[in-house]
């Protein structure tokens, strides 16, 4: 949005034949966008302001609708995830992030753009509803759009599968749809949707060291950055979760040895790898907290299944961020120095 606005002065300001100052003033104010865009990008976890508590909506919808709380708050905190990632969407800003495009709301053929007349919307095939009973069906109302995507979930039928069924005709994408279903996984373990809380992944009384390794080269397997941050540590050292997530992944990778993946809501995956073993209970589908121990430091990877010792032992760290469209790896290291220094704080704290 900001980026299309500044677009649109730069352009009206060529058109008014203005002096090149201002058009100068205009390029500084999109490369400034620009800039702001990449540190979006770049940072994609602390990016989050909710307005208000969207808590409130979703329990009223549920209400309405009998769609689960923890289905719609997943959906909306994937699609506020989502536009607060990606560059060619408006930032949340409101309590409900969804966007349901205008030529779904309104029906594609409804000549009538600016009518939010639900009778009229629904003639032509439109989705938008009026949730909060004033008559109008907007898409930026909160009530209307929970309400909305509650209706339309609820054509599918109620079981979980009828949901993944609407889940993949909306999205049409295998992956958004596992990311939506782990969110509402934890949301409902949790009874919450405030699953914020971040943990240190080695705890502090081990010894351990790390620097800033994030986009060094790295020789083994071919051309390959280092997407990560290598936390050295003897042998057996717990590792922890250091978010609320899903495991999506364990088991062996011959680059990473025997690591695990797990996903937390923020659509961010938690890389762990090299390690020496995994606590007994986690396996692919487990719950975690942060805090919770999910393997021990080792050196396993680099080779075929049970290779180790061709490093020091150590944790690799990675983060990746799925935008809606592609993953990719951001840098893990000043958000494990934040956590480090949260985990000195509330040691001395208690
Ligand atoms: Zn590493």
């Amino acid at each position: 949005m900001k980026v299309l606005i500044s677009l649109l002065l730069a352009s009206s300001i060529f058109l008014t034949g203005l002096a090149g100052d201002n058009v100068m003033k205009a390029e500084e104010a999109q490369n400034l966008q620009q800039k702001k865009d990449l540190q979006k990008q770049a940072h994609p976890v602390f990016k989050e302001q909710k307005a208000e508590n969207p808590m409130p909506y979703y329990l009223k919808t549920a209400a309405l609708t009998d769609v689960p709380w923890y289905l719609l708050a997943a959906i909306d905190q994937y699609e506020r995830n989502v536009r607060n990632t990606r560059r060619d969407l408006p930032d949340a800003d409101g309590p409900v992030a969804i966007l349901i495009p205008r030529h779904k709301w309104l029906g594609a053929l409804n000549p009538a753009q600016k009518d939010r007349d639900p009778f009229f919307i629904s003639l032509f095939d439109g989705m938008g509803k009026d949730g909060n009973g004033d008559g109008a069906a907007y898409e930026n109302d909160p009530d209307d759009v929970l309400y909305t995507m509650a209706q339309y979930l609820s054509t599918y039928g109620s079981d979980w599968l009828d949901y993944k069924t609407a889940l993949w005709d909306y999205y049409k994408s295998e992956k958004t749809i596992q990311v939506i279903t782990e969110m509402a996984e934890l949301y409902k373990h949790f009874g919450t949707i405030e699953l914020e809380k971040r943990a240190f992944p080695i705890p502090l009384r081990y010894n351990y060291d790390y620097r800033s390794t994030w986009g060094a080269r790295r020789g083994w397997g071919g051309l390959r950055i280092h997407e990560g941050t290598d936390i050295f540590a003897g042998y057996g050292t717990p590792v922890l979760s250091t978010a609320y997530g899903v495991v999506e992944i364990i088991g062996w990778n011959k680059f990473g040895g025997w690591r695990i993946g797990i996903r937390d809501v923020k659509n961010v995956y938690h890389y762990y790898a090299h390690l020496s073993g995994y606590e007994k209970h986690i396996k692919k589908g487990s719950i975690v907290k942060p805090g919770e121990v999910i393997g021990y430091v080792g050196s396993s990877g680099y080779g075929p299944k049970g290779t180790q010792g061709k490093f020091p032992p150590h944790l690799h760290y990675g983060m990746y961020k799925y935008d809606g469209n592609t993953e990719y790896s951001f840098d893990p290291y000043p958000y494990l120095r934040a956590w480090e220094r949260e985990a000195y704080r509330s040691c001395r704290g208690s």
